[in-house]
């Protein structure tokens, strides 16, 4: 099956926006048959249309997908969705807007999809972080308004984020092994960032024996029970998001201290359930948001 590349533009203007593009990033790059392969800086921009509304903050990626554009479309549409975005007012505001403007050299037209995307030619906040990725630049560098270019700005985010440890290439995995995430630690490159890993911050050595939440506890597959060590590594990672001020965190799934929509039964089959670690449930308590790779 060819593997298609795509540019999509992303946009959000409320709440915590910054989080509301980069869980977006990570869904897509979730997808099946799917990967990010770049990400442009975000920018602050002005809002379209004539509605009172606060700034958008934007950017754009590439993607590589098997997806075929209305099924991309149709994932697309439950990213947004998954994120509470609400069509309610054309041109309104939203907590994520993902557009799909080329895929491949394709050119499509009905009453679902048109691509390229009809107004790409007339959005600034759409050309230039596209700019940035795109391998052809000089197919849309004529349409770039030079007159308002002044409008986008290059966002910094001046917080710091949390993210797990061994999404930074730390072997601190019950294996000894890492989960790098070379998506992320690009994307975050610029920011500053605590390293936290609650299963070392509890006292546990590297490496150790894989374990497991069962009844609100949490046992070995020795069936010993470390309770007590996940709850401290779980307490020390709550002290560090309150000391400084975390607002957003990237965390691992199905991990019994950092996983959030998912985790294993608590019977060691590698069977998933609804649930989320002991450290990223402090973490919710405290309204940090949280992304899970
Ligand atoms: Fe990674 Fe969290 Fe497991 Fe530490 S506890 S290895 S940070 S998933």
């Amino acid at each position: 099956m060819i593997i298609n590349k795509v540019y999509l533009s992303l946009g959000s203007n409320i709440g915590n926006s910054f989080f509301y593009l980069l869980s977006s990033i990570n869904k897509i790059n979730s997808l099946e048959n799917t990967r990010v392969s770049k990400v442009s800086r975000f920018y602050i921009t002005k809002p379209w249309g004539n509605l009172e509304q606060n700034d958008f903050l934007n950017c754009a990626v590439e993607i590589y997908t098997k997806l075929l554009p209305v099924e991309l479309l149709k994932e697309l549409n439950k990213i947004e969705k998954y994120h509470n975005r609400k069509r309610e007012v054309h041109w309104g505001p939203r907590t994520i807007d993902i557009d799909i403007i080329f895929y491949s050299n394709l050119q499509i037209q009905n009453d679902k999809l048109t691509i390229p995307h009809k107004e790409y030619k007339n959005r600034n906040f759409v050309l230039v972080p596209l700019l940035e990725i795109i391998d052809e630049p000089r197919k849309i560098l004529r349409y770039i308004n030079k007159k308002t270019i002044g409008d986008l700005k290059v966002f910094n985010y001046d917080k710091k984020i949390m993210i797990a440890s061994c999404l930074c290439g730390n072997n601190v995995r019950y294996d000894g092994k890492n989960n790098y995430s070379k998506l992320f630690m690009e994307i975050i490159k610029n920011i500053s960032y605590c390293v936290v890993c609650p299963e070392v911050f509890g006292g546990l050595p590297i490496p150790r024996k894989s374990s497991e939440i069962l009844n609100n506890k949490v046992y070995s597959i020795e069936n010993v029970d470390l309770t007590r060590e996940f709850v401290k590594g779980a307490e020390k990672v709550k002290e560090i998001a309150k000391e400084n001020n975390i607002e957003i965190a990237i965390v691992k799934e199905k991990s019994p201290s950092c996983g959030y929509e998912n985790i294993y039964n608590g019977n060691f089959e590698k069977k998933l359930i609804t649930g989320m670690g002991l450290a990223t449930r402090e973490l919710v308590k405290l309204g940090v948001n949280i992304i899970s790779i």
